[in-house]
């Protein structure tokens, strides 16, 4: 190949590898001083962790539905620091809203609403070390879509390259992991029953990434 060949090619590869990170799309919610001061707190209350930030290592993916059929429903259930007054169980304990690091649209686009490596509040006793994924949907008229399987595959590989990620979960599976290592909520009494993302959705992503090798979950 000629030199000018040589770099046109070289153009399209970046291009094409590119392409690929630019499949998540960045639409943040509100992450000023308030929900990082909440986060913290939650961190040291609930947990025992004190450390200046809310950094996180990431060790687990953890899989939601949103329960809410439209994508700016999911979006605003997030968006604000503070926790609405509808969600009384989870207000009590915290004050700090509920959020997840990613929400896939119906469609299958992922959107990022969170840094990767802070800390959401998307499950009990184990947010200090997991990666929350949400789908919009999951009521009895808005299964989650075909679309929605593949991008969390997608999500799963790329957070698994990315990361050193031992476990992946559906949100329904999180109380298996009271008295493993990784639990470390500290009230006995603060637990919700899950049943997102289905069991079906989970063993589709689960045979999909089988490669990554994840840990087996406590029995
Ligand atoms: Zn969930």
């Amino acid at each position: 190949m000629r030199r000018n060949q040589q770099l046109a090619f070289i153009a399209v590869l970046l291009f094409i590898t590119s392409c690929a990170s630019n499949k998540i799309v960045d639409k943040p919610i509100v992450f000023n001083e308030e929900r990082i001061a909440l986060t913290k707190e939650y961190m040291a209350e609930r947990y025992g962790i004190n450390q200046p930030g809310i950094a996180i290592v990431p060790k687990m993916i953890v899989l939601h539905w949103t329960a809410i059929p439209t994508f700016a429903g999911s979006f605003d259930a997030f968006n604000d620091p503070k926790i609405p007054n509808w969600r009384t169980i989870v207000e009590n304990v915290s004050g700090l809203n509920v959020s997840s690091h990613f929400l896939v649209a119906r469609d299958g686009t992922i959107y990022r609403l969170m840094p990767e490596t802070m800390m959401g509040r998307h499950v009990i006793g184990l947010n200090h070390c997991a990666i929350g994924i949400e789908n919009v949907g999951g009521t009895e008229e808005t299964p989650l879509t075909e679309a929605q399987l593949k991008a969390n595959i997608w999500l799963v590989n790329y957070l698994s390259k990315k990361y050193k990620i031992d476990y992946l979960i559906g949100h329904y599976e999180y109380p298996l992991f009271e008295g493993h290592e990784l639990w470390l909520e500290k009230d006995p009494g603060y637990r919700t029953e899950k049943t997102d993302p289905g069991e079906d959705f989970m063993e589709k992503v689960r045979n999909a990434t089988n490669k990554f090798n994840f840990k087996p979950l406590p029995q």
